[in-house]
């Protein structure tokens, strides 16, 4: 059903071993992980990291890895290019250190990664500086939380995102490319509400034409069947990655999503809950949850955007956008010049060297950018793919 204007992969994955590490400085022995905060160049304080734990996904949405390019034949990282549950469990104290305070579990589609439970609990126990638990989440396909639900809420998590884009199980089916029934995704938000995963936020991207029909039926189910206990929000369709062929004339702008779903449902407008978050919130005027519009495309929000990325071989990429990442898994696994493994401290003074510099704000400045300037094949930018970087 959805038009084809797929664009072959350029593979911008395993740069160079230690690329994009600055020169850090020696600490002398047992120095401590002292805790700080970490302010970028534009002044935005270091708070979320995003952790990918697999580059592989069962789906093959057209918009993330359309089945021309992510098919047979693509090569997926080698198992032993992908961080263990150990490196990322350091990974994630240190960055603790430096000022994360919530960490999400992304992909690919991470419920795909073995034994993931064991993950989380290893995360749950990490502490902030004060004491208190990470605010730890994941975002997931749906396609096997009915199963997984209840062990990711026992080992420790405490929300979860589920990505859905149509209840109309034909349009789905389609969108995911892989003919996987709806009604499976449903029963996943059910028992991730039943768990006590809730509020469970659902993802909806919106693409003009192939499922802009869907959003009130979207917003009438969740509004019925969940009340409060599941946020949909609805995101404009992007220009990540350089393979899905994104066009503007297939986003429908989040003004007009609301606009639709206020002329079914009156919407009243909500105050933004923490700074840094990417949605803006509306209620419904009957008192039947809310909903949420993440406007990536045409109200950029880089402003005071505080996320960090990792990918699943452990490069930190600093924007979704970015051409390149910093190779943190060259210092986890490599060695000081002096033939000693790199300290925490030495990798928390790696990681605040990079966050200072960072100036990205792609968003902000696409629209002054002309997008077909942005293909490999214009000779523009490269981007990484957003099921290697996570979402
Ligand atoms: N597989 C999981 C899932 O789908 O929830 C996690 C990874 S996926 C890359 C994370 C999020 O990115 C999903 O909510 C997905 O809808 C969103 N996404 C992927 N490609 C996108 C695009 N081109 N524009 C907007 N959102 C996109
Ligand atoms: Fe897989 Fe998520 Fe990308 Fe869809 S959006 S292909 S489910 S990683
Ligand atoms: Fe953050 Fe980059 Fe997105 Fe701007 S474009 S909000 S800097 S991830």
């Amino acid at each position: 059903m959805s038009e084809r204007n797929i664009i072959a992969i350029h593979d911008l994955r395993s740069p160079a071993t230690g690329a994009g590490i600055p020169e850090i400085p020696t600490l002398p022995a047992g120095t401590e992980l002292s805790p700080g905060l970490l302010s970028d160049s534009l002044g935005r304080t270091l708070h979320d990291l995003r952790i990918s734990v697999t580059d592989r996904c069962n789906f093959r949405c057209s918009y993330c890895m359309p089945k021309e390019v992510f098919d047979k034949d693509y090569r997926f990282l080698p198992q032993t290019a992908l961080l263990s549950f150990e490196e990322m469990l350091r990974i994630a104290r240190i960055f603790v250190a430096c000022g994360v305070r919530k960490i999400r579990l992304t992909g690919g589609e991470p419920l795909l990664r073995r034994h993931l439970e064991h993950l989380v609990a290893m995360l749950a126990d990490l502490r902030t500086p004060d004491g208190d638990p990470l605010d730890l989440t994941l975002t997931t396909n749906g396609s096997l939380l009915a199963r997984k639900a209840a062990a990711l809420r026992q080992a420790g998590l405490r929300r979860v995102t589920v990505s859905l884009d149509a209840m109309d199980d034909r349009i789905f089916r389609a969108m995911n490319d892989v003919d996987f029934p709806v009604a499976d995704v449903l029963a996943g938000i059910d028992a991730a509400v039943a768990a006590g995963l809730g509020p469970v936020k659902v993802n909806m991207v919106v693409k003009r034409g192939t499922n802009e029909n869907e959003i009130v039926p979207m917003a009438r189910h969740f509004r019925e069947r969940h009340g409060g206990q599941v946020v949909l929000r609805f995101i404009e369709y992007m220009d990540v990655g350089a393979t899905n062929g994104w066009r503007m004339d297939q986003v429908l702008p989040s003004a007009e999503v609301r606009a639709r779903l206020h002329a079914a449902f009156p919407l009243v407008p909500l105050d933004a809950a923490q700074p840094g978050e990417t949605a803006e919130r509306w209620a419904y005027a009957d008192g039947r949850g809310e909903v949420g519009f993440i406007s990536s495309v045409t109200q950029a929000f880089c402003g005071d955007c505080n996320r960090a990325r990792l990918s699943t071989e452990g490069q930190l990429y600093l924007c979704l956008f970015a051409e390149r990442g910093h190779d943190l898994r060259a210092l986890l696994r490599g060695a000081h010049p002096s033939g000693r493994p790199w300290s925490d401290a030495e990798i928390a003074a790696a990681i605040g060297l990079i966050w200072q510099r960072r100036d990205d704000r792609y968003s902000q400045l696409r629209a002054s950018r002309p997008a077909e300037t942005d293909t490999p094949e214009s000779g523009g930018r490269r981007r990484i793919e957003m099921s290697y970087i996570g979402g």
